[in-house]
C-alpha cells in the first residue's frame, strides 16, 4: 500500500461531532521528520465556520447556566484524561511536530497546567460586594461569560497552546472555537474527543480547521464576542486590527527575539548550558527561544564563544523515535529554506559562522526538514539577523560594552516577549529587571515562561491587545463585569423622587 493510500483525511469537531469537510479545499499535514505527508486536512469555508458559530451559540446558554462547580467537575475529568492518555498525545505532537518525547512531554505539563489554572475558576468569578453604599443600597459586581469565543494557535505548540487558550474560556462558561493550525491539527482534534469523554456539552468545543478564509470568518462574524490568539507578529498585527474593527476584545500574541545578557562575573560554564537548551530546543521553534547572547565585555565574549563552539559541537540533531536526540526538525521544507536564506544573508552582511548547520548529517539518509545547530559571531545591531525572529536553529552573538548598552539594544528592538541576564551581582540584575522593556524577564533562568497561575505576555510588538495567556488575567478576558445596584425599601422609608444626580449626601456632612 502506497503513502497515499494510507494517508488519513482529517475532519472538523462540530456539536460534539467529527464533521468531514465540505469546502472541498485540503491542505497536507506533513511528518517533518521523514518529510512525509502523514494526512490531509479540510480548510473551512466562510459557509462551514458559519455554521459551526450558529450551533456554538445555541449551546451557550445552557453552559453558562451550568453551576461553576459542575462546569470544574467536567474540567478536572478532562484533566484526568489528558494525565491518562499523555503517551497518545505525545505519539501525535511527536508525528506531527517533530519534537522530541521529552520536549512533547513538557508541553503537556505546561498545558496541564492552564488547566489547573481553569480549575480554580469559581475563586477566580468571585465577585465584589459593599454593603450600604448608600440608603440602604448594597452594590455588588458579577462576571459573566461573552457567548461565544474563538481561538486561533500556532503550529510549535500543538497541544500547550490550545489548552492555554481554551481551558479557562470553557471554565467561565463561554463556548470555544479553536481554529488549529493547519500544520498540526491532529492533537487538537484529539483534545476534542477528550472534552467529550469528560462530559462538556456538545458545542461547547468546537474545532474548525482551515486557513485565512476561517481565521476572516471568526474576525468578522458579529456571534464572535472575544479573539485569543496566538501566531507570528505580522498575522497578530492583522488579527488585532482586524478583529477590534468589527468590535471584538482580542488578545495577540506575537513573536520574540529573546536575548541572554552574560555579565563578565557569569558562571560561563553554567551560562552556556543554559543557553544551549534554551536557544535550540524544539530546533529554536519557541516563541521563548534565546535567540541570541549580548556578551558584556571582550575577553567575556571570547571565551563564551569558545564554549559554546565546543558544547554546539557536541549536540545531536535527529528524528524522535532516536535516542538521545538534543532537537528534531523544523516544521517544513519552507520554514528550513527562510532559515537558510537568513544565515547566508547575515554572512552576506558581514557576521561570522562559528558553526554551520545548513547541512546536517541527518539529511544524507533522510528527507526530514533537519538543520544542524547554527552559531554566528560579528553580528550587528544592523543585520536583518539581529532584526528579525528566525524561527529555526540560527542563533547569534553580539558583543557589547557595558550593560547600559545591552539594555538599550533590547530596549530599542520591536519585540519584547522574553529576556534574561546571567550574573552574579544582584544589584545588576535589580538595575536590569528596572529598566528592560520586555515582558517576560528572567535572571538566571534560561528560559522565563511564567509558571501558569501568573499571567504571560510580551511588550511591544511582541503583543496586541491587553489580555494576557496563562494566568488570572485570563478569567478577567473571557469575561464581562457587571456593577449591580439594588435596595430593598420597607414601607417607612422616604422613596420620593429626587431629580439631582444621585449621590451620598451623608458624605458631606
Ligand atoms: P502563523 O502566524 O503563521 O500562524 C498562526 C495561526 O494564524 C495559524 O492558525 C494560521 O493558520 C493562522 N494564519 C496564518 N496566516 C494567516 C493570515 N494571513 N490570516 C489569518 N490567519 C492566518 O504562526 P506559526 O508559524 O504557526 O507559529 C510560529 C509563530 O508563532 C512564531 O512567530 C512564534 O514566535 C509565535 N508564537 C508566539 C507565542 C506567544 O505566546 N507570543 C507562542 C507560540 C508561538
Amino acid at each position: 500500500m502506497t503513502v497515499q493510500q494510507e494517508m488519513k483525511t482529517l475532519t472538523h469537531f462540530i456539536k460534539g461531532e467529527e464533521v468531514a469537510g465540505t469546502s472541498g479545499r485540503f491542505t497536507e499535514v506533513y511528518n517533518p521528520s521523514t518529510g512525509e505527508v502523514i494526512a490531509r486536512v479540510p480548510l473551512a469555508s466562510k459557509d462551514e465556520v458559519k455554521h459551526a458559530i450558529q450551533l456554538a451559540k445555541e449551546a451557550f446558554p445552557a453552559w453558562k447556566k451550568t453551576s461553576i462547580g459542575r462546569r470544574v467537575e467536567v474540567l478536572h475529568r478532562f484533566r484526568q484524561l489528558l494525565v491518562e492518555r499523555q503517551d497518545k498525545l505525545i505519539n501525535m505532537i511527536c508525528q506531527e511536530s517533530g519534537k522530541t518525547r521529552e520536549d512533547a512531554k513538557g508541553e503537556i505539563v505546561r498545558g496541564i497546567e492552564s488547566v489547573d489554572m481553569a480549575i480554580s475558576a469559581p475563586q477566580m468569578l468571585k465577585g465584589e460586594y459593599s454593603v450600604n453604599v448608600g440608603g440602604n443600597i448594597n452594590a455588588f459586581s458579577a462576571k459573566s461569560p461573552l457567548g461565544v469565543v474563538a481561538t486561533i494557535a500556532p503550529f510549535n505548540f500543538p497541544v500547550m497552546v490550545p489548552l492555554a487558550i481554551t481551558s479557562m474560556a470553557v471554565a467561565v462558561g463561554n463556548a470555544v472555537i479553536l481554529k488549529p493550525s493547519e500544520r498540526v491539527p491532529i492533537s487538537a482534534l484529539y483534545l476534542s474527543q477528550l472534552w467529550k469523554e469528560a462530559g462538556l456539552p456538545d458545542g461547547i468545543w468546537t474545532v474548525v480547521n482551515g486557513d485565512k478564509e476561517a481565521v476572516d470568518e471568526l474576525l468578522e462574524n458579529k456571534e464572535i464576542q472575544a479573539i485569543s490568539f496566538v501566531g507570528s507578529t505580522p498575522v497578530a498585527e492583522y488579527i488585532y486590527q482586524t478583529g477590534t474593527k468589527h468590535n471584538k476584545r482580542v488578545a495577540a500574541f506575537g513573536g520574540g527575539k529573546n536575548f541572554m545578557i552574560v555579565m563578565p562575573d557569569a558562571n560561563l560554564e553554567q551560562t552556556a548550558n543554559a543557553f544551549l537548551g534554551a536557544a535550540y530546543g524544539a530546533a529554536s521553534q519557541r516563541c521563548m527561544a534565546i535567540s541570541g547572547a549580548l556578551v558584556v565585555g571582550k575577553d567575556t565574549e571570547q571565551r563564551f564563544t569558545e564554549i559554546l563552539k565546543h558544547k554546539i559541537s557536541q549536540l545531536k540533531v535527529g528524528p524522535y523515535t532516536e535516542q538521545d536526540v538534543d532537537f528534531g526538525p523544523v516544521i517544513t521544507k519552507q520554514s528550513k529554506e527562510t532559515i537558510i536564506r537568513y544565515i547566508d544573508g547575515a554572512v552576506t552582511e558581514g557576521a561570522n559562522l562559528v558553526i554551520d548547520g545548513r547541512h546536517p548529517k541527518v539529511c544524507e539518509t533522510s528527507n526530514g526538514f533537519y538543520l544542524g545547530p547554527t552559531l554566528l559571531n560579528n553580528v550587528t545591531p544592523e543585520m536583518t539577523i539581529f532584526k528579525e525572529e528566525v524561527f529555526g536553529p540560527a542563533r547569534i552573538v553580539v558583543g557589547v560594552d557595558t550593560l547600559q548598552e545591552a539594555i538599550d539594544l533590547i530596549n530599542d528592538h520591536e519585540l519584547g516577549n522574553g529576556v534574561t541576564m546571567f550574573t552574579s551581582s544582584g544589584a545588576a540584575a535589580r538595575r536590569f529587571q528596572e529598566e528592560i522593556e520586555v515582558g517576560m524577564v528572567g535572571v538566571n533562568v534560561p528560559i522565563p515562561i511564567p509558571v501558569g497561575y501568573h499571567n504571560f505576555g510580551g511588550w511591544k510588538r511582541s503583543k496586541f491587545g491587553e489580555g494576557h495567556m496563562f494566568g488570572p488575567d485570563q478569567a478577567r478576558f473571557f469575561t464581562k463585569a457587571k456593577t449591580i445596584s439594588e435596595r430593598w425599601p420597607d414601607e417607612t422609608e422616604d422613596t420620593t423622587s429626587s431629580f439631582a444626580f444621585p449621590s451620598n449626601n451623608d458624605a458631606k456632612s
